[in-house]
This record gives C-alpha cells, structure tokens and sequence, in this order.
C-alpha cells in the first residue's frame, strides 16, 4: 500500500551543469536555522537569467546547485526568535511571503553602502550545494537564513500579482533609485518590452513625465505596455534603427530626456544615445551579460551633457516596494494577468523554454501544484 509522502518532504530542482536536464532531488526538509524561516513555495517565477543558467552563459560554479530567485510562499515554520518580516510586520504561520533569495552578508562594505547585490562574502555567482538547504525559490521548502529579506504579502493582494514581473521590477526600482528626478516635462524612452522593460514602464507611468514612449517587440507585449502606463509603442519589426530615432525624434520634439535601455542587447546601446536630448540620461538596465565592446563618441557625452547610468541589483527595500505596489495598483492594472504560464516543478525546463522563446508574459512553475 503507498505510502502518503511526508508533507515536509522538500523536492528540489538541481542544475548540475550547461547541457544536462535539470534534476529533481528529494531530500529531508531541513528546520529552519534562529531568525529565519521555511516556507513552504507556492510560485516561483522564471527568469530570463535561467534561461542563461541553463545554456551556460553564467559560470557553472562547479557543483549542482538549486536555483530560482523570485519566490512567494506561505510560512511554514518559524526558527527561533523570528516573528516578524524584515519590515517590521509580525509574522505568522500561514502567512504569505516575497523574498530576496541572493541576500547579502550585511556587514561588508557593499553590503553597509546598500549594494547587497554586490556583496562580497555572498556574490550572485557564488551557489549554495545542492545538498544543502537553501533560499532557491525552485523547490517546495526555501529554508531561509535570517539574513534573507522576506516581506509580507498582505491576503488582498494574489501571489500572481507580486510575481507578475518577477525580479524584473525590483531592477527596474533600483534604476529609478540611481536615475533620479523625473520632471514633468520629462519624455521616457524605454528600450524593451521584456520583464524589466514592462517594469520600467509600469514605473515610468507613475512618474510625473509627460510622455512614456515604448519600443519593443510582440503586438500582445506592446498592448500590456499600454495597459501599464505607455503613452506611445514603436514596433520593433517594422522599421530601422534610424526610423525609430526619427520617431522618437517627432514624438518628443527633440529627443529623450531619459532612455532606459531595457533590451539586453548591445546595438540598443548606441540607438539610445542617438534618441537622447540635450542633459539626457542613459539608464542602462539590461546590459548584465556578455563581453561585446562598442566604439562610441565621448565628445556627444561631453558638449550635451549627457549622462550614462549604469544599475545592477535593487536595495531590500525593492522587494518591499514590489509588494507594497502589487497591493495598490493589481486590481486596476490587471498585475496578476501578466502570469500567462503555470507549470508544475518537474517540468521546469519546459517552463524556461517558454521564456527562452519569449512566448509567455510571465511564466511561473508552482512547486507543490502537484502535491494537491
Ligand atoms: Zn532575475
Ligand atoms: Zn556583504
């Protein structure tokens, strides 16, 4: 007669290096360490950065280890001395969590000057084993150290609606964070429409700037732009990159005040420099990855005051930000919508195929779906 599984039996899914299939490790779940928690995962988004992952363009660090790092769950167990989030809200069994998985030490340099993402004890590219417990948002329990943000989701507010953008709006809030003021005679011009540049452009719409002009790829993708906040969309099929700069050009009467490229694609580099106007500023949020080098003309930086901002990784506060914007604008804006794929965990990689193919808004593997 089968046995029932051990309702804190934890499965996990292990990347054991580029090219092989993702495995599913069972293990015992372990209790939660003084200050932290487990949770028990209910959805954990996917990233562009697993696709990466998987076709070996981030280094493989050498040992299987678990992954995944934008995760809502609810609390199952509570270490000793945790009853509260990182935010003060008072913590319960039950209750429904956003967490950070890639924490910092807090104590290093970077850490104290708010780059955790940058830490130097626990960089992104340094991975928990495999066997051990870890924050991972793929798998059914993350075991949370006490040093991993975790901010309550209020019960108004559905878990789809915090993931709808995944990591990409904690990126984006940090890039708003070093780009500073927006005016209200601002034009934003958003290079991408992926995560981050649906989350740039959700965040730009908020801003007091008089235009929000969208250029990317994908009719449906466009239309969400709109939904969130463009003012105007450019096709990125049908027309060359200088077409684009003559319409951004006719749009914005002179050029954009603020470019934030969000295409991950080194060309969208040069083509944002030639939109901006006069003081503009070039955010640069998608440009994580490669090694490809452009000749550019420091001169044009020079004689108009243009300014090229680079942004890598969001405070803590970000992934409270991300909540506290899920509870206020999912119902108007539609957020929890944006999730247009659920797959169970043991076909993860057909989950990342979809991001791979770009076919899916958001898509999210729900971890304990098939325990029901
Ligand atoms: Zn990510
Ligand atoms: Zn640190």
């Amino acid at each position: 007669m089968p046995v029932a599984p051990d309702p804190r039996t934890n499965v996990a899914a292990v990347f054991t290096g580029p090219g092989r299939p993702l495995e599913y490790w069972t293990q015992e779940c372990a209790a939660p360490p003084d200050g932290g928690m487990t949770i028990e995962v209910e959805m954990a988004g996917v990233c562009g950065s697993d696709v990466h992952r998987l076709d070996g363009h981030q280094a493989y660090p050498g040992h299987p280890v678990t992954f995944g790092h934008e995760g809502v769950g609810t609390v199952a167990e509570l270490g000793a001395g945790c009853d509260r989030d990182w935010a003060g809200t008072p913590l319960r069994l039950g209750d429904r969590v956003f967490w950070q998985p890639n924490g910092g030490c807090l104590h290093c340099r970077q850490c104290i000057v708010g780059n955790s993402a940058m830490c130097e004890r626990f960089p992104p590219n340094v991975k928990v084993p495999a066997d051990q417990p870890s924050a991972a948002a793929f798998q059914r329990f993350a075991v949370l150290a006490p040093r991993i943000a975790a901010f309550r989701i209020p019960p108004d507010t559905p878990s789809a609606a915090v993931l709808a953008l995944g990591c990409a709006l904690p990126t984006a809030l940090g890039g708003f964070t070093r780009l500073g003021e927006v005016e209200p005679w601002h034009s934003i011009v958003i290079q991408g429409c992926g995560p981050v540049g649906l989350a740039a452009t959700l965040l730009a719409g908020m801003t007091q700037a008089r235009q929000v002009i969208v250029i990317g790829a994908g009719r449906g993708r466009l239309e969400v732009a709109k939904r969130l906040g463009a003012t105007a969309t450019i096709d990125l099929d049908t027309g060359s990159p200088g077409d684009r700069r003559e319409r951004v050009l006719e749009l914005t009467g002179g050029g954009g005040d603020v470019v934030i490229e969000a295409a991950g694609h080194i060309a969208a580099f040069q083509e944002g420099l030639d939109m901006l106007a006069v003081e503009g500023r070039l955010l640069i949020l998608g440009l994580f990855s490669g090694s490809t080098t452009v000749p550019f003309n420091p001169v044009d930086i020079n004689n108009r005051n243009l300014r090229i901002i680079g942004s890598l990784g969001a405070q803590p506060s970000a992934r409270m930000s991300t909540v506290l914007l899920a509870q206020r604008y999912h119902a108007a804006l539609n957020l929890a919508d944006l999730v247009t794929a659920r797959f169970p965990l043991e076909e993860l990689e057909a989950a990342i195929d979809t991001v791979r193919e770009g076919s899916t808004v958001k898509t999210v593997v729900e971890p304990n779906r098939s325990r029901a």
